[in-house]
Order: structure tokens, then C-alpha cells, then sequence
């Protein structure tokens, strides 16, 4: 069980501290591993919740949720931001309206995503395409599941949910 208000795991209903009715779960914390590229998923009462379970370096907080971003999407980005493919080789998450690229929040606004017209943006999609491989993305993908093998239903839900 858990209770928000104390930020603490308790085995009570209702805390023994503040009197608040507790949670079920205990809430995940999502750290950064600079080394690895990979976001950490973590409960955010474990101890070691910023080391990182392949390299054991110190991370840093990213967020409370997150999302991969598939290469297509990626692409879109890209073309809004006018820089197609330069984050190809990146490690590239979402949460809400903020992109992570390499562990950097960019936020999204309305406003971005009027920058360009339908038209420009299906002609900017289809010129990049083709170059708009997946290799990157895949072994980040599979890194990033090596890592989180235990908590990773919960991302999977996640991206299910968004797709
Ligand atoms: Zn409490
Ligand atoms: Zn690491």
C-alpha cells in the first residue's frame, strides 16, 4: 500500500502517519541512464531507484510515465521541428505534450503543429521515408526491455492505450 501524501510504502488501509486512505500500487518513477540511453522504470520507494541495473551509474529523474515513439512518429517530429532525421540515432520518448530526445524534454505545442500545412507535412513524410530506418530504434527497444524486464507491462500497457 501506499500512501501520496507521505510519499511511503505502509502494509495499512489507511496511513499510520497522516490518516489517509492508501493506494494500492506504489507509484513508478522513470530515471535516465546517460550511458545506456535507455529510460529506468522504478518504484519510487526503492532505494536504488536511481542506479542502473546494467552499468550501475547514477541516473537521473525523467518523469512519472513515458512512451516509446516509433520511428514514423519520430519522423513527424522531425519534419515540425525542420530538422528531418536528426534523431535517427536517438533515443526518442514521450510523455503528455514533451518529447525526451537522448534524455531532453522538448514540449509540443498547438502552435507547433500548425507550422505547416497537411500538405507540406505528407510531402516532407514521404520524401524522408525511405531513409527512415529502424535500426536504432529496434536495439534501443531491445535494450530498453532488458533493462525493465520486471516492470515492463506497464510501459506495454501504456503504448497499447496511446496506439
Ligand atoms: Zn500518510
Ligand atoms: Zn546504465
Amino acid at each position: 500500500m501506499w500512501c501520496k501524501i507521505c510519499n511511503r510504502e505502509t502494509e495499512r488501509e489507511k496511513c499510520e502517519l497522516c490518516g489517509n486512505k492508501t493506494e494500492q500500487d506504489t507509484p513508478l518513477e522513470i530515471y535516465w541512464c546517460e550511458d545506456c540511453k535507455v529510460p529506468n522504470i522504478k518504484y519510487s520507494s526503492g532505494i536504488d531507484k536511481d542506479i542502473c541495473p546494467s552499468c550501475k551509474r547514477i541516473t537521473s529523474y525523467l518523469c512519472a510515465d513515458l512512451r516509446p515513439v516509433f520511428p514514423e512518429e519520430r519522423l513527424l517530429l522531425e519534419i515540425l521541428q525542420d530538422k528531418p532525421l536528426a534523431y535517427l540515432n536517438k533515443s526518442v520518448w514521450a510523455s503528455n505534450n514533451r518529447y525526451y530526445i537522448d534524455g531532453k524534454s522538448v514540449i509540443i505545442t498547438v502552435k507547433f503543429y500548425k507550422k505547416l500545412s497537411p500538405d507540406t507535412i505528407r510531402e516532407q513524410l514521404a520524401k524522408y521515408s525511405d531513409r527512415n530506418d529502424s535500426d536504432f530504434f529496434d536495439k534501443n527497444i531491445k535494450r530498453f526491455v532488458d533493462l525493465n524486464k520486471t516492470r515492463l507491462n506497464y510501459i506495454i500497457d501504456e503504448a497499447r492505450s496511446f496506439i
